[in-house]
């Protein structure tokens, strides 16, 4: 195989008939995640905290949306969309992330009939600038792309108070410490954010369990009454 062509496939990585990335039978083939309560892991509709964890002292969450199920393809998938620029990829994820978002009933009767404010934010991006991505921001680029298809607006929210060390290769209790106030809610979300707003953070697949409730915590910090919700492409087991 030529490095040009591994690059830069003009072919389904999963099937490898000639089609760019991903064919549209095997995008068929990439499972929903089952719809779980993101603490407890049981059977949850639409993703929601369940009613045995939302009161919970530590549960900062209101839900959080899994695109898929973890498999080979999106791992491959996800791979390039990372590290090659892959902005189409991006419009695949978002769209899935929007169908999951758009049949929620709950956030339907929120939107339209409660008339909530709602805004997309997602996971600052300091983590990838040592790879040759230096301002390419995954999470970025696939909330602006959902933003746009649930017309709403994209809001950048926090960001690092300084660098961490690389989460994978630590422990549950190092990471947990090495998160310990990194993120602050930025000055320019401040301004925007009033009172009992919907946030929905994105993110691509790196963010640790322990990131999530970071960031989940910062905001809901600063703005008790904000509902915090989460849309990831696939869960992360620690
Ligand atoms: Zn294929
Ligand atoms: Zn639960």
């Amino acid at each position: 195989m030529k490095i040009i062509d591994f690059l830069f496939p003009k072919y389904c990585i999963n099937c490898s008939q000639k089609w760019e990335y991903l064919c549209p039978q095997c995008k068929k083939k990439l499972i929903p995640h089952p719809e779980i309560c993101p603490y407890c892991h049981t059977y949850s509709k639409f993703y929601q905290t369940c009613f045995g964890c939302k009161n919970k002292s530590n549960s900062h969450l209101k839900w959080l949306i899994i695109g898929f199920s973890y498999d080979q393809t999106l791992k491959n998938l996800i791979f390039r969309l990372k590290y090659f620029h892959k902005k189409h990829i991006s419009e695949f994820l978002a769209q899935r992330l929007f169908l999951v978002i758009q049949t929620n009933q709950i956030l339907n009767y929120q939107i339209n009939v409660l008339k909530q404010k709602i805004f997309i934010s997602y996971v600052p991006s300091h983590r990838y600038r040592k790879y040759f991505v230096k301002w390419y921001n995954p999470s970025k680029e696939i909330a602006k792309l959902l933003a746009d298809k649930l017309n709403l607006e994209c809001i950048d929210i926090v960001q690092k108070t300084k660098h961490t060390r690389q989460q994978v290769w630590l422990s549950k209790i190092q990471r947990e410490k090495n998160l310990k106030s990194i993120f602050k809610v930025k000055q320019s979300a401040i301004k925007q954010i009033q009172w009992n707003e919907i946030i929905i953070v994105v993110d691509d697949v790196t963010t640790t369990w322990a990131t999530i409730n970071e960031i989940s915590q910062t905001i809901q910090a600063m703005y008790p009454q904000t509902s915090i919700r989460w849309a990831v492409l696939w869960r992360h087991n620690s």
